[in-house]
């Protein structure tokens, strides 16, 4: 399918710091937009119904999934997560890039579904680095936290599934990375081409 919009995917193990790097990139692109996922899980502190995610029940997840309203759902950390169709088809087809914060099994379901989504994994510098950013974090019990931490290890070896790596240990250095992979999809030629089609006019080029 070729949109005028371009589709990210981000992953990496819970504490990683997408959701910080996307929210950032947000703050200063407007252009990007982000997917909000449906969840099954409770809404921590200040998360809000719409606004990081749809919080729904276990039977209203079901009812989505019997309707076909997703692109991709998965377990994850023993909960159901699950982008919609109409969380992101509409905006891609307008033009707009949108972002997607998901796990693995979502992120290569996407590829399979949109074969020019670029998946972004991100990585922690270390296993205490991330350990202790959950903990500084301060949203998750310490169950939750060692559930996490263990999942972490099977989500780090499908980093080789994906596009472009980064590692985010100084904040400002993986936000300039993350801009960086946006900017560059914006260059490619058939991107180019589109945006700019009177300048590809006038020099006669196809
Ligand atoms: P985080 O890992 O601390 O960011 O915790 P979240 O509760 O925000 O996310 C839980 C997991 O669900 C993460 O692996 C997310 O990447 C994943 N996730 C979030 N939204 C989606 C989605 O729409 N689809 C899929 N497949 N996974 C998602
Ligand atoms: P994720 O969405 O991957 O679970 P978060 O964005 O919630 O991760 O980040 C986890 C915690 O680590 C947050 O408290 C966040 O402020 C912090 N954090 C994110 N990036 C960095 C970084 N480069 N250095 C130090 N702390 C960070
Ligand atoms: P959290 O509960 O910390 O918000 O998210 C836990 C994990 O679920 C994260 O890895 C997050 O990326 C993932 N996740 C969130 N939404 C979705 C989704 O819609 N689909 C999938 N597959 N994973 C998701």
């Amino acid at each position: 399918m070729d949109y005028p919009g371009n589709l990210f995917v981000v992953a990496a193990p819970s504490g990683a710091g997408k959701s910080s790097l996307v929210k950032a990139l947000m703050e200063l692109d407007s252009q990007v937009q982000p997917s909000i996922s449906h969840t099954t899980r409770a809404p921590r502190g200040q998360e809000r119904h719409g606004r990081e995610y749809y919080f729904v029940s276990e039977q209203e997840f079901d009812a989505m999934v019997l309707a076909d309203a997703f692109v991709e759902w998965a377990f994850v950390h023993g909960r159901r997560y699950g982008t919609s169709k109409r969380a992101i088809e509409e905006r891609i087809a307008q033009g707009a890039d949108v972002i997607l914060e998901i796990d693995y099994q979502g992120a290569l379901q996407i590829k399979r579904i949109f074969a020019n989504a670029v998946l972004v994994f991100i990585l922690p510098p270390s296993w205490d680095e991330l350990r202790s950013r959950l903990e500084r974090r301060g949203e998750d019990s310490p169950e939750v936290i060692e559930l996490r931490l263990k999942n972490a290890a099977e989500e780090l070896s499908k980093a080789p599934e994906f596009d472009f790596v980064i590692i985010n240990e100084l904040f400002e250095r993986a936000l300039f990375d993350l801009k960086a992979i946006v900017h560059a999809q914006r260059l490619k030629y058939s991107a180019q081409r589109r945006a700019r089609a009177e300048t590809f006019q006038a020099l006669n080029i196809p």
